[in-house]
């Protein structure tokens, strides 16, 4: 799509001519980052160092406070930069932007752009009325026009072996902890063509490593009305030759028996699935409104493991929901030691403005919260600790990502079920498949040896 606003602000020379994109959250964040970065090149600024950037974009989370807070220090100090930086712009947009919805401008003051998660292809026509009104410019969209809309705007990715592919936004889930369909609307699939046209030309430019993304992306093609489902989807992604296809955030709920069947038979599937539960106490699942209970996500993980036994499953936990006793964390506790998983992303429950459960009684302490979560990541570090143990020996296929320490001739990589494994070798193995056989299992890590033939 000709972007006129693209053309009119390349050709303008008061444009600041380097930017920065600072972004927070999760991956969904992340590849809507990169499609910042490909838009501002397009427009011909150039990428340069956070310090050095004259315009710096923010890219905000604000699905819990911590990351609320650091994001609005940065800013903060970005803002006061600019005194000693004429012609320094700065720009805040994700789901802080969204949320502040019409306050927008009274929310980050001394920011010169803020734009909601919606109208994200419309920053290079921000950019001009700011650089031409000299004032603040703030718009936030209520919702989405469209799935694809920076998609579409934003093609042409850097060189690198793995890449993020939107399949859905949005989220219709309502958990009632969480802020993310406020400030991510609906949930929207893309339809699957424009999935795949993405998907083959990364693959021609050399891409061995596609992740789908979504909130909730194993919900893909619910809307679509064309018998989309994302297990097809995975399939035809993987038809295309992608050498590996991963996939982030998956929902129990929509774990289908056909996801299943596909995750066994497509080799380029990885065994490896996010599946957040949250709490092992179905009374706290049950305010949660996370749809699906203790025994039914055990039993879609056993469905899982039968068909794919050496699946990894990685997990999201929160601590010190509101009306948590000690039994209920006692149940999650239990939970992870029955569900085995390889890790667990842990949290204390952060209460969200506008959302359900911020109008639940009965929170806890926080000094209660901080000792559940500090006893849930022991009993993780445990469970994990069993699990590289006992992939001493096993052999894989690692996927090398980068040098692991600078200097010291080794490289780190994942295997199929998302673990990091520790190679000896040189960057030359960067971008490349390697077989390895796990020799030793450290505290977060594990190391290998390539296997000769
Ligand atoms: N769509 C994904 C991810 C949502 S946000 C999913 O449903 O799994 C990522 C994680 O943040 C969630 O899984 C949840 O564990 C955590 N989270 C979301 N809202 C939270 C809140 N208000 N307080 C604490 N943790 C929260
Ligand atoms: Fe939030 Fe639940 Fe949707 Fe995940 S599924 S984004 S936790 S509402």
């Amino acid at each position: 799509m000709a972007e006129p606003a693209i053309a009119a602000l390349a050709a303008r020379n008061d444009k600041p001519e380097t930017f920065a994109v600072v972004t927070y959250g999760c991956q969904m964040n992340a590849r809507d980052g990169e499609a910042i970065a490909q838009l501002l090149a397009a427009c011909g600024l150039v990428q340069a160092d956070r310090a050095d950037a004259r315009l710096l974009v923010f890219n905000t989370c604000c699905v819990r406070d911590n990351a609320e807070r650091r994001a609005l220090g940065n800013i903060r100090r970005a803002v006061h930069d600019k005194r000693s930086r004429p012609g320094m712009m700065v720009a805040v947009c994700g789901c802080m932007a969204q949320e502040s919805g019409g306050s927008a401008e009274r929310a980050f003051p001394g920011v010169d752009i803020v734009f909601g998660t919606h109208n994200i292809r419309r920053l290079p026509e921000y950019l001009l009325r700011a650089l031409d009104g000299g004032k603040p410019v703030a718009d936030i969209w209520r919702e989405a026009m469209d799935v694809e809309d920076v998609e579409e705007l934003a093609s042409g990715r850097g060189p690198g072996h793995k890449a993020f592919v939107i399949a859905t936004r949005g989220c219709d889930n309502f958990c009632s902890y969480c802020v993310v369909p406020s400030v991510r609307g609906r949930e929207r699939s893309r339809p699957m063509d424009d999935i795949l046209r993405e998907c083959e030309g990364l693959l021609s430019g050399g891409v061995k490593e596609i992740t789908l993304l979504g909130q909730n992306v194993n919900s893909y093609g619910a809307g679509l009305g064309d018998g989309a489902t994302f297990a097809r989807l995975l399939r035809a992604v993987a038809g295309l030759g992608a050498p590996r296809v991963r996939f982030m955030t998956s929902h129990p709920k929509d774990l289908s028996d056909e996801l299943v069947e596909v995750m066994a038979e497509v080799p380029a599937v990885c065994g490896h699935i996010h599946l957040p539960v949250q709490s092992g106490s179905d009374r706290i699942l049950s305010l949660m409104n996370r749809s699906y209970g203790r025994e039914r996500y055990l039993e879609r993980l056993a469905k899982l493991r039968q068909a794919v036994p050496d699946v990894g499953v990685t997990t999201d936990l929160i601590v010190g929901f509101p009306g948590e006793t000690d039994a209920d964390f006692e149940d999650t506790l239990s939970l992870v030691d029955e569900a085995g998983f390889d890790a667990a992303y842990t949290f204390i429950y952060s209460p969200r403005t506008g959302t359900k459960a911020a109008a639940m009684p009965g929170r806890a302490p926080d000094e209660v919260s901080r000792e559940r979560i500090t006893r849930l990541i022991a009993a993780q570090e445990a469970r994990t600790a069993r699990v590289f143990a006992g992939l001493v020996g096993s052999d894989h296929v690692a996927l090398v990502d980068e040098a692991a320490r600078r200097g010291a001739r080794e490289v780190s990589g994942k295997v199929e079920r998302g673990i990091s494994v520790t190679l000896p070798g040189g960057e030359g193995l960067i971008g490349r498949f390697v077989p390895v056989r796990i020799v030793s299992a450290g505290h977060n890590t594990l190391r290998g040896t390539i296997r000769e033939g």
